[in-house]
Order: structure tokens, then sequence, then C-alpha cells
């Protein structure tokens, strides 16, 4: 006699998520495999190109992330989404929250934030995991005053009104793989910018929507974004949007005990491997398992 059959295993689906704005290293080949792996077996792996910002995303780049991933041995699913062509999908999300009063225009230049947050700067919790806090200066405008600068063509961000945001929603958690059950705290941001001047969306918006839409169960990513998770899960009470699990692991680190990035230029997978270096020999190196 055969058991009785179970609940059917719940299929993982993970994400990798990168940005084509440079080569990768050895912290993305750490990051793909990661994820790769928590998707288990008959679990699904997508991968996304986060390529929002176009005037840092190039072509070359995503050519040339599309072929270190495949040659480090990874294979995902197809279609890859690629988030400058779902504008739209992210532009719903942002009027769903503009019809209820959630978001508000901010006209405020860069020199501006800087000159009102240096203001506020030495003000008791002013400072968010970003930095300084937004001040809220264009919260206070008057409807009227919105919208003759709209009129007048001044360009603008959508801001989340945080307090609003917050009580819309009741308390919030989530769970990470490491860290446990956590309670969400976004209102340490301030009120975060929703969708940015230069781009209809921006990343929080355009990852939190397409985790649900895609129906990523895992996400797996660095550390460095613990904290936008609380910003997410927030965007998913606010957009009705499911919540999924978090595992957020630890960065790899180059000898000089700092976190890899493009930046710094860290060893690119295509250096490596025009250096005569294996698949293997950069899992090896970046302590993959
Ligand atoms: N696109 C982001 C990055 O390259 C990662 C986003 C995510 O995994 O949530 O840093």
């Amino acid at each position: 006699m055969t058991a009785p059959a179970g609940p059917p295993p719940i299929q993982k689906v993970t994400r990798f998520a990168p940005s084509p704005t440079g080569l990768l290293h050895l912290g993305h080949a750490y990051a793909a495999h990661y994820a790769a792996h928590a998707a288990g077996t008959g679990g699904r792996f997508l991968l996304r190109l986060e390529d929002i910002d176009r005037g840092r995303c190039r072509t070359e780049f995503e050519a040339a992330l599309l072929d270190d991933l495949a040659w480090l041995g990874l294979r995902w699913e197809q279609p890859v989404r690629r988030q400058s062509e779902h504008f739209p999908d992210y532009e719903r999300g942002l009027r769903g929250l503009r019809d209820r009063g959630l978001v508000y225009p901010c006209f405020c230049t860069r020199a501006e934030v800087q000159r009102e947050m240096a203001a506020a700067a030495g003000a008791p919790h002013q400072t968010g995991p970003d930095g300084p806090i937004y001040p809220g200066t264009c919260r206070h405008l008057t409807m009227t005053e919105r919208q003759t600068r709209m009129a007048t063509g001044t360009p603008f961000a959508w801001r989340l009104d945080m307090a609003a945001a917050r009580a819309a929603t009741g308390v919030l958690t989530w769970h990470d793989a490491r860290a446990g059950d956590i309670t969400a705290t976004p209102e340490i941001f301030g009120d975060v910018v929703i969708a940015r001047k230069d781009i209809p969306t921006s990343y929080h918006l355009a990852c939190t929507w397409d985790d649900a839409l895609q129906g990523v169960t895992t996400v797996t990513r660095g550390t460095d974004l613990f904290q936008a998770t609380h910003i997410h899960r927030l965007l998913q009470a606010l957009l009705d949007l499911p919540a999924p699990d978090y595992d957020h692991h630890p960065l790899i680190l180059g000898p000089d005990g700092r976190k890899f990035s493009k930046r710094d230029k860290a060893p690119t997978l295509r250096a490596l491997r025009e250096a005569g270096h294996t698949p293997d020999d950069v899992i090896a190196m970046a302590n993959i398992s």
C-alpha cells in the first residue's frame, strides 16, 4: 500500500535581478548561484533585468551578463523580464497609490533637498538607512500650488506620504531565512521616492511589483538590501500584493575585507575568464558550495 499523498510540495520560485550597469563580478556570481540553488529541485529560477535607469544601463552590459551567467553554468526560465519594457505596469501601481492620496508630487531639486536636509540635520530621528531623511517640504504644498507647478512643467518625483501609508496599514511583518520574523519599520526611510523625476517608477516599486507579478516565493539578495525590504513589505500591503519569503545572504568580501562592487574595480567575471580561469575556479573563488 502506498502512503496517502500529502499536500503537494510548494514549488519555490526565485530570481536573480541584476542591473546591467557594468560587468558582473564575483559578488554577482555568488548571488546568482545562491538564487538558482535556493529554487531547489523542481523549483523555478528566473532572471530579471532591472534596467529602469536608461541613463546607466547599457545593452552591452546586458549581453555580457547573460553570457557570463551562462558560462558559469546557470540556466534560467525564458523569457527574461526586462523592466524597461514594462513601465505601464509600474504606472498602474503608482496610480493606485495616487488615487488613494498616498503619494505626493515633489518638485524639489537635488540642491534644494540637500539644503533642506542640511538645515534639518542635527534634529533627532532625521537620518535613515540611506542617509538624511527628506524633510517633507512638498508634502505641505496646497493642491493649487501642486497644480500650478505641474501646469508650468516643473519636473517632479512622486514621494510616498509615509505617515499616511503607515496609517493605512497595520503592523506588518516579513520572514527572513536568517534573521527570522521581522517587524517592518519603513518609517525609518521617511517619504521615499516611488517614481523618479526622470523615470516613471523606482527600484522599490518596480522590484516589488515584479516579484509579485512573477510569483516569486523567495527573494534572495545580499544583506545590503535588507533594509529596503521594509519599504517593499509596505508597498505589498498598500498594493494588495502577496508577501514572499526573504533570504538576505551575506555579501562576499574582497581580500581587503570590503564588499565587491562595480565601482572599485573588483575582478569582473569577464577578466577572470579572459585570464584563463574556469567556471569552477570562479565558483571556488566566490566560496559557492
Ligand atoms: N537590481 C538590484 C541590484 O542590482 C537588485 C535588486 C534585488 O535583488 O532586489 O542591486
